[in-house]
This record gives structure tokens, sequence and C-alpha cells, in this order.
């Protein structure tokens, strides 16, 4: 029997793919997605953050297609940064051109400087030293270190750099020159285009998987691992056994209802830390807003918040007509004071500063959501206990899997083919 722990993308993926095998999906909240679900507040389908698909892999692309046939749209990325006054397309290192010029000529002269020092390999390095060698001081000045910041909540400095691979576009020297003398580079990065449902919200991804999944039981939130007698127990008090487990569920909150096996598991939470995303949703009685943007960031310090995106230029149906949505995400540490009216006040205060709200326009909706955890911390403290429990849960049959139970920093597309690969893992042992 394997035991799933969380019904988001990356358990009902495992369980869709497991096949006939023998599997029970366990899911706490009454509804399967987890952070993939979308939600309808008067007639506004709000995500948990914008959640857009960027599908590389052909598995993916080929499960994704299966589950929702003619029902994605795909769009080119329409993304800007906002900072010192002027709007920048995307990515800020490839398009410097607009911000004050003895500013772009820094970032220039220092990039240049940048290309003849090697870009530390040495996993301990930290993303301040990595940032730096492949950028230089300006850029890093201008967006790297305060957008970053202003995400994770940690100092460049704290944070190890074993996340941007794949999220962080290096440009070359052609591509620096010409941003920064106003010949706009486009499509850089993983995320140059998305797809995205023509109707209903990301949530119908999701959806349509746990159709597929025959053994999904919601309502049914594990509160302990026993890992010698091989046991989950549910809140309800009901036991079940299992051969393999898979944990979708945070890591940290796993570890603290763990027992058995030799180790204290409890007293590893703490080296595991992580953000916290609060995020404003507001339905707005206007049509049009962010001028066609589908997300701006904004690193600089004045504004409040990192992000903010407009579900209603990603797809028509998710706001009634004559009206638009929009997101705000600002990062917080887990221990911040979380007072919903005060980060509902200075969202919205920093919008109407950024223009993006206008003194006329009414708000339909406000919807304040927190997601905990956001952000995976990158730290050496993360990576050395990675290297410890991974392997040591494994010889418990233990498969840590999904964007929190491997505890790191991924996608929709990896929770996707983090179920597909571990199924054919669990096939392979069983043969
Ligand atoms: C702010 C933000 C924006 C994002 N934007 C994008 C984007 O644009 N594109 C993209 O591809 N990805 C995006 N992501 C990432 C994406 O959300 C994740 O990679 C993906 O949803 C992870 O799926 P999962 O199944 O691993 O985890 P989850 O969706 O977190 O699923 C875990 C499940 O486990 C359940 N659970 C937890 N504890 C228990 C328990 N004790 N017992 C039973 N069940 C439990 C939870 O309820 C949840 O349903 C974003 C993430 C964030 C935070």
């Amino acid at each position: 029997m394997v035991v799933i722990i969380g019904g988001g993308l990356a358990g009902l993926s495992t369980a869709y793919h497991l096949g006939d095998a023998d599997y029970v999906v366990l899911e706490s909240e009454s509804t399967p997605g987890g952070l993939c679900r979308s939600r309808e507040i008067d007639g506004f389908i709000f995500d948990y953050t914008g959640h857009l698909l960027h599908l590389r892999d052909p598995r993916a692309i080929k499960l994704v297609e299966e589950l929702l046939p003619g029902e994605l749209a795909e769009t080119a990325r329409k993304a800007v940064i906002r900072s010192q006054g002027v709007t920048l397309p995307f990515p800020y290192q490839a398009n410097l051109h607009g911000l004050p010029p003895e500013f772009v000529a820094r970032c220039i002269v220092e990039f240049v400087k940048s290309l003849d020092r090697e870009v530390p390999k040495d996993p301990a390095t930290s993303f301040e030293d990595w940032a730096l060698s492949v950028f230089g001081r300006g850029i890093c000045d201008g967006f790297m270190f305060p957008y970053n910041e202003k995400l994770f909540r940690r100092k460049p400095a704290d944070m190890t750099a074993d996340w941007v691979s794949w999220a962080v576009p290096k440009p070359n020297l052609e591509e620096v020159v010409r941003g920064a003398t106003g010949v706009t580079n486009t499509g850089m990065g993983y995320n140059a285009t998305f797809r995205y449902p023509a109707a209903g919200g990301i949530g119908v991804l999701p959806a349509a998987l746990a159709r597929r999944v025959e053994h999904l039981r919601c309502d049914c939130p594990v509160t302990a691992v026993d890992l010698d007698a091989r046991e989950v127990t549910l809140a309800s008090g009901e036991r079940l056994a299992y051969d393999k487990l898979v944990v979708t569920a945070p890591l940290p909150a796993f570890l603290a209802m763990t027992s058995g096996g030799g180790l204290d598991w409890p007293s590893h939470t703490p080296r595991l830390d992580a953000s916290v995303v609060a995020c404003l949703n507001l339905g707005i009685a206007r049509e049009g807003l962010g001028d066609g943007a589908h997300w701006i960031y904004f690193p600089d310090d004045d504004v409040p918040f990192y992000r903010a995106g407009f579900p209603s230029n990603f797809s028509d149906a998710v706001a009634p007509p004559g009206t638009s949505s929009m997101y705000v995400e600002i990062g917080l540490r887990k221990d911040d004071a979380y007072d919903p009216e005060r980060l509902t006040a200075d969202m919205e205060r920093g919008l109407r500063d950024a223009g993006l709200l206008l003194p006329r326009d009414t708000i339909l909706v406000r919807d304040l959501v927190r997601v905990d955890p956001g952000y995976v911390i990158f730290d050496r403290s993360r990576q050395e206990a990675i290297a410890e429990l991974v392997p040591a849960l494994e010889k418990h049959d233990v498969h840590l899997i999904g964007r929190y139970g491997a505890w790191t920093y991924s996608y929709m597309e990896r929770a996707i083919l983090d179920g597909l690969e571990t199924a054919a893992s669990l096939h392979l042992a069983q043969e």
C-alpha cells in the first residue's frame, strides 16, 4: 500500500501514475489541488496568487493536454518592472534602458568587469557572491538584491544560490548592451510564454487530475507518522498501514509529526525556514487594469509589495464584464506579525501611489490570503538538513516530493513530474 500525504498536484500526479496499484491520497482540505486551487468570490475567480503554467517537458505537456484538451490558451508574457520611476520590460538585467543614464553606465561597466570573474561553483556560495559575480554590483543593487530581499525576506548574504539555476535569466554582454541602449530583449527566462485555462482559473487543472484519481480522501489531515510501525494516524484517530509513504505536505510539518526510525525528527524542523506570502486579491469595477500587463515587479523599497498581477489579463473569464482583477504579494518572515487590516491598507495605499488604483476606483472584492509556507529559504542550514534527512527517510521508504515535501523552489510542471517519476520508481520497486 502506498500512502500519499497531500492531494496537491504532486500527490495527485503520483496517484494518477500509480494507476491500478494499491494507494490512497490523504488530503487535509475539503478539496484537492493544494496551492493550485482557485476559488470564486462574487463572480471573480482567484488563484492562490498568480499561477501560470510554464511547460517544457514533453511528458508534462502530454498529460496536461490530455487532461484539458483545447482548454488552455498559450500567451507570450507581458511582464514589466517598475523602478526609479520608470517601467522596464522584464528581465531587468537585459532591459536597463530608461533608468538614469549614470546608473545604466555603472551597471554596464560593472557587468563587463564581472565577465572576468569566475562564477563560484561551491554550493555554499552565498546568493550575494553569486549574483555579484554574474551581474556586477549595479544590476545587483538595482534589482537582484532589493527584489529578492522583498520576496524571501532574507539578506542576499544569508542565502545560498542553489535555487537560481532555472529562475534567474543570465544575459550575455550583447544582450545587456542592446537592452541598455533601448533594444528590448524579449523572450528571456523560463516564463517567456505561459499557458492558462481559458475559463475557470488554474484550479481546473488539479480538478481534472483529481477526477482521474480513484482513491482520494479529502478532509483527512495526517497528524502522526510512525516509521517503525509504518503507520499514519489521521485527525479522526484512524490508523493506516503503508509499505511506501509519499510526502508532499511541508517537510517541517512532516518532521514535527514523525516518530520512530531511530532519529528525533521533530528536532530538525528549526533547520528549515520559509517565507510567508500575504496575497491580496482585488476585484475592481473598471476594465483594462494593468494596461495589458500580466504582472509587474516592484524592487524598490518605497513600494510595500514585490509583485502585482492581473488575472483578468490572463483570461477574460475570471472577472465579470466591465471589471478587472488583480493580486498583490507581500513577503513576510514567518514570525512577523500578520495583521490583515494593516496589510490590506498598506497594499491598497501602495497601489494608489503606483497609480494602479485610481481615486475613483470601486473595490468590489477584497480577499487576503496567507500562503504559509510561501518560499523556501535556501541557506546552509537547509543544505545540511536536506543532505542528512532525505537519505535517512528513504531508508524507511519515505519519499519527499513536490515543492514543500522536497522543501525546494519549484513550480507546477515539476510537481507533476515529481509524481510521475515517483510512481515509476515505486512500480519498479514492486516488480
Ligand atoms: C506565491 C506563489 C506563486 C506561484 N506561482 C506559480 C506559477 O505561476 N507557476 C507555477 O508553475 N508554479 C507556481 N507556484 C508553485 C506551485 O504552487 C507549486 O509548485 C505546486 O502547486 C506544488 O504542488 P505540491 O503538490 O507540491 O504542493 P501543494 O500544492 O502545497 O500540495 C500539498 C498538499 O498537501 C496537503 N497537506 C498538507 N499537510 C497535510 C497533512 N498533514 N495531511 C494531509 N494533507 C496535507 C495540503 O493541503 C496540500 O493540498 C507558486 C507558488 C507560490 C507560493
